[in-house]
């Protein structure tokens, strides 16, 4: 079973709640004790921030539809011209720029961060450096010598994997969904298996069955992100119900200037 710790304190203003009754409020702020002591769950967020979550999810899943139809056409030589290729690769990377932005979404006013907050920073970060790159790579600055950006692209890429199933763990945790944080952890891993495993594959049994591997291996991967990101969307839209009703029932913790002050 899954365990999320539960807080002592107001998540909103960090008063300690030793004391209060399980249906009592914050005497300094008035968001609900039991909000504060249902810990990092996703469904006492604000419904706007929710929103915005399940946004991003479903464009990610969009951006990966995107990328897998891109390096499809991309094997098949000639298909399109190549300045056609250039600027549809562009976009899937802003695609997967703008869903990673809105999927990774600061929760407003918190006194203490959320779980998985670390890796939220560092997948805009590495979001950022990789779209930097690519600008720079597409509009060949590499005669400037600045860095090579090429090499930027490829870590921003491994690291921004890695932090964003790292987020996705945390999520998971945030909607009681272990199915999800099994998945997502799993994530974690498989790019390394898949480089190792093409590696160790090519010196024992030549090229063609690395190769095969590493596309069945990449398959995987591609499926375990479709997997994480529904996963994440159904534990979204559970969770955006309990928020809908909630507000409805006029408990928002908008009651007290949470809910729609998410500047990002
Ligand atoms: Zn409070």
């Amino acid at each position: 079973m899954l365990r999320v710790p539960r807080s002592s304190t107001c998540l909103n203003c960090g008063y300690d709640l030793q004391g209060i009754a399980p249906d009592g409020k914050c005497p300094e702020c008035g968001v609900r004790a039991s909000v504060s002591r249902s810990g990092d769950a996703l469904e006492t967020a604000p419904l706007p921030y929710l929103l915005k979550l399940y946004w991003g999810a479903g464009l990610l899943r969009w951006a990966w539809v995107a990328f897998i139809a891109i390096v499809v056409v991309g094997c098949v030589q000639g298909l399109v011209a190549d300045s056609v290729f250039r600027a549809a690769a562009m976009a899937v990377s802003a695609m997967f720029v703008c869903a990673e932005w809105l999927v990774t979404t600061q929760q407003p006013q918190r006194w203490r961060a959320p779980r998985g907050n670390a890796a939220r920073l560092v997948v805009r970060a590495a979001t950022c450096c990789r779209l930097v790159a690519s600008v720079l790579n597409a509009v060949d600055v590499q005669s400037l010598q600045v860095f090579e950006t090429g090499l930027v692209v490829v870590l921003s890429t491994i690291i921004g994997h890695v932090a964003i199933s790292l987020y996705f763990r945390a999520m998971a945790v945030r909607i009681r969904d272990s199915e999800m944080v099994r998945a997502a952890t799993s994530l974690i891993w498989l790019p390394a298996v898949v480089v190792v495993a093409g590696f160790v594959l090519a010196n024992i049994l030549g090229t063609l069955v690395a190769v095969a591997t590493v596309v069945g291996l990449f398959l995987v991967l591609v499926r375990g992100y479709f997997t994480v990101i529904e996963q994440f969307r159904r534990g979204l839209s559970r969770a955006m119900d309990v928020a809908a009703r909630r507000e409805l029932a006029g408990q928002a913790p908008a009651a007290v200037g949470v809910v729609g002050s998410d500047e990002d």
